[in-house]
């Protein structure tokens, strides 16, 4: 049986199509969020894959933009859905860190995948992929870059504000004194580590420790993050989907209870 995920964020769209809630069949990311044509043509092309029969197929929506999709039958929070994502990829895993596009989370996930608790960061871009994007584009340099220059840096500085306007200004201020790109950057990283690192603090850090999110794919928070936790940090190939993975195994749950209740 196949059910869809579609994780609606600020900055992405994502869907995951899954058979009988184990396998990954096809997943597909579009870099822009909620309010643009992103999450109906990342759906469109994950149905694409598997013909006219798509109809039929159960669809739950998550994220932020989750209310707004017509497509989807149920709708429930991206935090539920990263928790089961998680569960699903990696079942020791008992704090996840989430970092999207312009929030952070932090969840507690019990023994059988529940998620227990949760604290937020939403009101503000710092420690978030935003900040890291603003961050990126004052030194000319991709996110994606970010990790191999900050393993090049030799003598790491420190950047103060936590504020993304500040931190800008910050950064100006160091590269117009000659500091190197590459100890800006591990400065850039440590101090996004530490302000999540505070967040997850407050939900109780329990190891495993794993993230998830789009900014999980970026290798130099995850070895800051490793560093300022000291513990490892658990990361999959499918972090950036891990909601939408959530969100279609919900949708499996619910297709298995139709069918018992009847
Ligand atoms: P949301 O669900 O909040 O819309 P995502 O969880 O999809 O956001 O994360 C989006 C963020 O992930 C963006 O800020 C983007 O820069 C970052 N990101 C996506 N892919 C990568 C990558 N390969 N390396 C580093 N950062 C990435």
């Amino acid at each position: 049986m196949l059910t869809v995920g579609v994780d609606i964020g600020s900055t992405s769209s994502k869907c995951v199509l899954l058979e009988d809630g184990r396998k990954i069949v096809a997943q597909k990311v579009i870099a822009l969020g909620t309010g643009t044509k992103a999450p109906q043509l990342v759906y469109e092309e994950v149905m694409k894959m598997i013909g006219d029969s798509y109809k039929d197929i159960p669809v739950l929506a998550t994220g932020y933009g989750r209310t707004s999709f017509e497509h989807a039958k149920k709708q429930l929070s991206e935090v539920s859905c990263h928790a089961k994502g998680m569960f699903f990829l990696n079942p020791e895993v008992r704090t996840l860190i989430d970092i999207g596009g312009q929030d952070v989370k932090a969840m507690r996930i019990g023994p059988t995948g529940r998620l227990e608790n949760f604290v937020m960061n939403e009101k503000c871009a710092a420690g978030t992929g935003r900040f890291l994007e603003v961050m990126a584009r004052v030194l000319d340099i991709s996110v994606t870059d970010m990790s191999e220059l900050a393993k090049r840096s030799t003598k790491e500085i420190a950047i103060s504000n936590t504020c993304t306007v500040f931190a800008e200004s910050e950064v100006i201020s160091q590269l117009s004194a000659k500091v190197a790109v590459e100890d800006i950057v591990a400065g850039i990283l440590r101090s996004v580590a530490k302000r999540v690192a505070s967040l997850a603090g407050r939900v109780g850090i329990k190891e495993t420790v794993g993230m998830s999110g789009g900014v999980s794919l970026n290798q130099g928070i995850v070895s800051a993050l490793e560093k300022e936790l000291k513990t490892p940090v658990y990361v999959s190939e499918y972090g950036q989907i891990v909601g939408a993975i959530g969100a279609a195994l919900f949708a499996y749950e619910d297709v298995l209870k139709e069918q018992k209740s009847t």
